[in-house]
C-alpha cells in the first residue's frame, strides 16, 4: 500500500510514523527544503498544484490525501478521477472559506456566534450596529493560527482594522465571551463506519494553540460535540479524520471553525488514546476498521512555539516531540505529551510545563 500526502509539514511526518506502524508507504507533495515529514519518505519538491507531481502521485498511489487546509482544492479535483482523494475536495472547500464554513454549521443546525459578510468599510459599521462590541474581523480565506484578525473594542478601531485587512473578502463576527475552548475529532472510513475521540479542552495565546487536554468532564457537552460532528462526517460524506473547534458557553456549544484534517489539539491522542487520530485518519482512507478512541489516561499536551528549550527535555515521564524544524519565532517546532493517573496530577505539571517552557522560549 502506498499514500500519496499533499504537505510535509509536522502533520505529515506524525502520519507517516504511523503509516510505518501499518507497514504502509508514504510519498509527499511539498515544495519546501527541508520538511519534517523527508523522515517519513520521498518527497517530491514541486508546487502543491503541479500537474505532473499530481499525476505522478495520482499513478503510483493507492489513496491521496492533505495535511493542511491550504492546498487548492484544484489540485484535488485534477486527479480525483485517477485516485481516491480523501477527505473529499467538498469539505476541503468549506473549510477554506469563512463563509462558506459558517453556511454548511447553519444548515448542519450547529450553532455558531453571530456574523456578518463585509465586503466594504460600512459592512463593519453596520456589523457593530448588529452584533454589538467587540466583533472580530477575519479574512475569509488564508487565515490559520489567529492570522488575518482583527479585534474591534470600540468604534475608533472600525479605521484601523479596515487599513489593516480591509481589501479582501471578510466577514466580522460576534466577539464570544466563551467559558473555554473545545475541539471535538472523529473519523469516518469509507464504508461509513464512525469513532469520536473524547473532548480536548484548548487553550490559545495570540490566537496559537498552547496546550490541549482530554478527557473533559463535561459528559452533556462531550454528547453534543459528538452529534455535530457525526452530523458533518456523514452530511460531507467524509472520509478521515476531522476536527471541530467549538467555544463553550455554559451548557452550550457555538462552532467556531473546523479542519479537515489531523489536527494539533488531538496530538495527545499518540500516546492519550488507544488509537491515536493519526492511525485512525490512515485506517479510515484505507477503508480499514477504526481503532478504539478510548482514552489510556489523562492527557496533556503542551506545544513548543519559536524555540525548544532545554527543559522541554529534561522532565521525566513525557514524550517529547521534535519536528526537526528551524527555530522561528511563532512556529511551531514541536510537543510534549505527558499522560497521568488522574487530572488534577496531570493539570497540575502541564500548567507548570506551560509556564517553564513559554518563559524560556521567549
Ligand atoms: P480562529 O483562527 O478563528 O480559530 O481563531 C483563533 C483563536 O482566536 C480562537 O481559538 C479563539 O481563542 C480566538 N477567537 C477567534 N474568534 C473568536 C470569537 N469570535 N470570540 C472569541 N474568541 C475568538
Amino acid at each position: 500500500m502506498r499514500i500519496g500526502i499533499i504537505g510535509a509539514g509536522q502533520l505529515g511526518q506524525m502520519l507517516g510514523f504511523s503509516a510505518r506502524d501499518l507497514g504502509v508507504e508514504c510519498v509527499y507533495l511539498d515544495p519546501s527544503d527541508q520538511p519534517p515529514a523527508a523522515a517519513c519518505g520521498d518527497v517530491i519538491r514541486r508546487p502543491f498544484d503541479d500537474p505532473a507531481a499530481l499525476a505522478e502521485l495520482a499513478a503510483t498511489c493507492d489513496v491521496v490525501t492533505f495535511e493542511f487546509e491550504n492546498v487548492p482544492v484544484e489540485a484535488l479535483h485534477r486527479i480525483e478521477n485517477d485516485v481516491a482523494v480523501y477527505p473529499p475536495a467538498s469539505a476541503l472547500q468549506h473549510s477554506q472559506d469563512r463563509l462558506a464554513e459558517k453556511q454548511l454549521f447553519e444548515r448542519l443546525g450547529i450553532p455558531l456566534p453571530g456574523y456578518r459578510v463585509v465586503d466594504a468599510r460600512a459592512d463593519i459599521e453596520a456589523a457593530v450596529d448588529a452584533l454589538g462590541l467587540p466583533v472580530v474581523i477575519k479574512t475569509r480565506r488564508l487565515g490559520y493560527d489567529g492570522k488575518g484578525q482583527f479585534v474591534i473594542r470600540d468604534r475608533t478601531d472600525i479605521d484601523k482594522a479596515w487599513q489593516a485587512i480591509g481589501g479582501s473578502a471578510l466577514i466580522a463576527e460576534q466577539w464570544v465571551p466563551f467559558d473555554y475552548e473545545v475541539s471535538c475529532i472523529g473519523a469516518r472510513n469509507v464504508d461509513g463506519e464512525i469513532a469520536i475521540y473524547p473532548l480536548s479542552h484548548n487553550v490559545h495565546e495570540g490566537g496559537i494553540l498552547r496546550t490541549s487536554r482530554s478527557p473533559v468532564d463535561a459528559p452533556v457537552l462531550a454528547d453534543t460535540a459528538e452529534r455535530y460532528v457525526r452530523t458533518m462526517l456523514e452530511h460531507l460524506d467524509y472520509v478521515g479524520t476531522l476536527a471541530l473547534e467549538l467555544f463553550v458557553c455554559g451548557e452550550k456549544l457555538l462552532a467556531n471553525e473546523f479542519a479537515p484534517r489531523v489536527h494539533n489539539s488531538g496530538h495527545w491522542s499518540i500516546e492519550g488514546s488507544k488509537t491515536s487520530q493519526f492511525e485512525n485518519h490512515l485506517r479510515a482512507i484505507l477503508n480499514r476498521p477504526l481503532g478504539s478512541t478510548d482514552s489510556v489516561g489523562h492527557a496533556g499536551m503542551v506545544n513548543l512555539i519559536g524555540g525548544i528549550p532545554a527543559v522541554a527535555r529534561n522532565i521525566g515521564d513525557t514524550y517529547v516531540h521534535d519536528y526537526g524544524k528551524s527555530p522561528r519565532p511563532g512556529r511551531k517546532l514541536g510537543h510534549i505529551t505527558l499522560i497521568r493517573d488522574t487530572a488534577s496530577e496531570r493539570d497540575e505539571l502541564l500548567d507548570s510545563l506551560h509556564r517553564n517552557v513559554t518563559q524560556s522560549s521567549v
